[in-house]
């Protein structure tokens, strides 16, 4: 069944609730210290207000563990969006309850209420019925615009949908579903895949899925020393896990007769992790022994680059190495860089490597830069994500 879009259901006077991503970044004086996602929700919230919705928004904040927590409020989340929209943003005592429901009661058209953490109820996570018939008691259509939790069923994602007559996808969603159905149904070729980041086994199940995907897959970070070491090569004491070593020699070996499957072929490594210590560029067999690897080196830049420019449709999930620290932040700025310069259509998912094409400039030139790290991942992986599925009826 196709997805609704919210501009395709009826919402002239109706309680319109909104699952949004509010789970933003504080610091300790519980300030919001990046309103991306605040400010990614504001077309739907806009729409919804114009065309007469009464918009009910929910999110879950942090983790405060099913317990009901000032820290984990969202009512720092309403200043910003009230700042955001120069109009007010009432803010709830609750998500559920006889309270909140008389204040939704006495909302008008367009008037805007932000329930809080949906998390300071454990049903929410467990998904339960009762919790799910609650949140649906207050609305009369859903609408979904939470990418980022889609690969979760939760109350809010999932259970609750069963419970409202009218469901749908905000704008955001349906830009994530639009963009990574191009690149997953019908990509145009080559089409790279391009992972990194710290851990083999986080990534196992999207790395096996690509194989049969993509042309090439190009391999960097803390990831690519699991399988340098398989492949047989000394990498000192870069990050490996012992126990993917055979899972990754198969995979090697599956990849061979399928794709270009590409791994670093130099390094920058350091004698610790560390701003100060002594570092210097290694080529596969010169690792020294109790060295680490913290970043691609150029040629590897260049070889990855090389694919990168000639790719048509791009997917990119994880920093090259421990790109919060400057001099091994290079690896990821040169990738990110050519991601921007690539004529593909270009793909960047999970918060590392939007960090860093945010950091170096270049956001602008990507196609697709995804809320959701986890839920592009499973999307690329060609799971079905129970939050998108819930809205197909
Ligand atoms: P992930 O959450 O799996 O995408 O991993 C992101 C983290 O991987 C970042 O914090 C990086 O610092 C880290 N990382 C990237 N390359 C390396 C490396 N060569 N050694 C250790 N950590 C790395």
């Amino acid at each position: 069944m196709p997805i609704q879009r919210v501009d395709q259901i009826g919402l002239k006077g109706e309680r319109v609730f909104v699952r949004v991503d509010y789970n933003v970044p504080l610091n300790e004086k519980r300030e919001i210290t990046d309103d991306t996602r605040i400010v990614a929700s504001l077309q739907t919230v806009h729409y919804i207000c114009s065309a007469g919705g009464k918009v009910i928004l929910a999110s879950h904040l942090g983790r405060p563990k099913g317990k009901k927590d000032p820290k984990y409020s969202l009512a720092p989340v309403a200043e910003r969006l009230s700042l955001l929209l120069n109009k007010k943003v009432l803010m709830a005592t609750d998500c559920i309850g006889e309270e909140v429901k008389a204040q939704i009661e006495s909302m008008k058209e367009g008037e805007i209420l932000l329930l809080e953490n949906l998390r300071f109820y454990p049903e929410e996570e467990k998904n339960e019925a009762s919790f799910s018939k609650a949140l649906a008691s207050l609305c009369d259509v859903y609408i979904n615009d939470a990418f980022g939790a889609a690969h979760r069923a939760h109350a809010s994602t999932e259970g609750m949908t069963h419970y409202v007559r009218k469901v749908g996808a905000g704008f955001l969603m349906m830009k994530e579903i639009e963009s990574l159905e191009k690149a997953l149904v019908h990509p145009k070729r080559p089409y790279l895949a391009i992972l990194g980041g710290a851990k083999v086994s986080d990534k196992i199940g999207v790395i096996r899925n690509l194989i049969n995907k993509v042309d090439t897959l190009l391999i960097g970070g803390g990831m690519a020393y699991t399988f340098l070491k398989a492949n047989g090569i000394e990498v000192g004491k870069s990050l490996v896990e012992m126990d993917q070593i055979e899972f990754s020699r198969s995979l090697l070996n599956e990849a061979r007769s399928k794709i270009k499957l590409i791994l670093p072929s130099d390094h920058v490594a350091a004698e610790k992790m560390d701003l100060e210590a002594q570092r210097k560029i290694v080529k596969n067999n010169d690792i020294p022994a109790d060295w680490i690897c913290l970043d691609i080196g150029p040629e590897t830049i260049q070889t990855f680059c090389k694919e990168i420019s000639s790719a048509l449709t791009l997917f990119w999930n994880g920093p090259m190495g421990v790109f919060e620290m400057e001099p091994f932040s290079h690896g990821t700025f040169a990738i990110a860089r050519a991601v921007a310069e690539s004529p593909a259509f270009t793909i960047v998912g999970g918060g590392d490597s939007v960090a860093a094409v945010n950091q170096a400039g270049v956001a602008e030139k990507i196609n697709h830069i995804s809320t959701g790290g986890g839920a592009s991942l499973e999307f690329i992986e060609g799971k079905t994500l129970p939050g998108i599925e819930a809205l197909r009826k």
